[in-house]
């Protein structure tokens, strides 16, 4: 049993060093894990220190006080040894709450950042630097597990004309309309971002180059068919290429840009195959 607490733990705790005398610690103040689950209470890895004589550390211990309330602890768990036998222990634990929320805001602060530096903030859909990242680790994979990876770079067509007739603004909206657009029509696996300017990328794994040039074809006529805000047909011209090992992912963009080049070349709203 308990045999001294001093008065700053009970002002903690709530509880009096009476009250806590009278029961196992396991059923008043250490009674659940930081994730809320409880354990058996001979098992608890302070329990399980305090039975075995081991020195235990640790910073993920909640502690139940008399209120109720939860409070992330660090403790310090130090057993007594007596001619070499376990005689008790001393336990030390301060309250970490103002930590724990501290690390929680920068959790979410580091998340929202993270977002941010990865989001094109006009359009809301990823920025080069994402799409730049994920190539490299798709391109490793795909020559690890021989699986296809697919680029579909598209460029709109004649957009300096959209800009000059309707006006930089109403320019920006058919940008945005157009991720919201082509965003709702692929798959999840797809990792589709704004490469630039007016041109947007789409990286398909697992796509054949049948399967891509069918894709890019459904997206060109989807574009082109849509009925944008500034009331005049939008199209653009797309380039596809796929993986060919060994070849770097700059240039495998580089032949996506080529092919892109060739559907401008070939007269815009189409796509071509590097
Ligand atoms: P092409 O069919 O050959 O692609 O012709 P284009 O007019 O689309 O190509 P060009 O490269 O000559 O012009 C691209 C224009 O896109 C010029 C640039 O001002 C405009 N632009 C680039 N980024 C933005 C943007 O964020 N907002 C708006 N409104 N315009 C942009
Ligand atoms: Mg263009
Ligand atoms: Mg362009």
């Amino acid at each position: 049993g308990l045999i001294f607490m001093n008065p700053e733990a009970e002002k903690l705790l709530g509880y009096s060093f009476e009250e806590l005398t009278r029961q196992p610690l396991h059923t008043t103040i250490h009674i659940q894990n930081l994730n809320g689950s409880r354990f058996d209470p001979d098992r608890s890895p302070l329990a399980l220190a305090l039975y075995e004589g081991w020195e235990y550390r640790s910073s993920d211990i909640v502690f139940t006080c008399k209120s109720g309330a939860l409070m992330p602890v660090s403790v310090i768990l130090r057993p007594i040894l007596e001619d070499d036998r376990l005689n008790g222990a001393v336990l030390a634990f301060h309250d970490i709450s103002e930590q724990k929320k501290y690390q929680e805001s920068l959790r979410v602060v580091n998340e929202i950042l993270e977002k941010q530096a990865t989001t094109d903030a006009l359009t809301g859909i990823y920025n080069r630097l994402k799409i730049n990242t994920t190539l490299q680790s798709e391109v490793t994979r795909s020559k690890r597990y021989g699986s296809p990876l697919s680029v579909i770079l598209f460029d709109i067509d004649k957009f300096k004309s959209i800009n000059d007739t309707f006006g930089h603004l109403e320019g920006d909206n058919v940008l945005k309309e157009l991720a919201t657009l082509v965003s709702a029509n692929i798959r999840g696996n797809d990792l589709f971002a704004r490469w630039g300017g007016e041109e947007f990328m789409i990286l398909a794994p697992c796509l054949e180059q049948e399967q891509a040039l069918e894709f890019a074809e459904k997206l060109r006529e989807l574009v082109a068919t849509h009925a944008f805000s500034i009331r005049q047909q939008v199209t653009a011209s797309f380039g596809v290429a796929i993986l060919q090992h060994p070849e770097t992912p700059d240039q495998l963009t580089s032949r996506a840009d080529s092919a892109l080049y060739l559907a401008k070349q070939n007269g815009r709203n189409r796509v071509e195959m590097a």
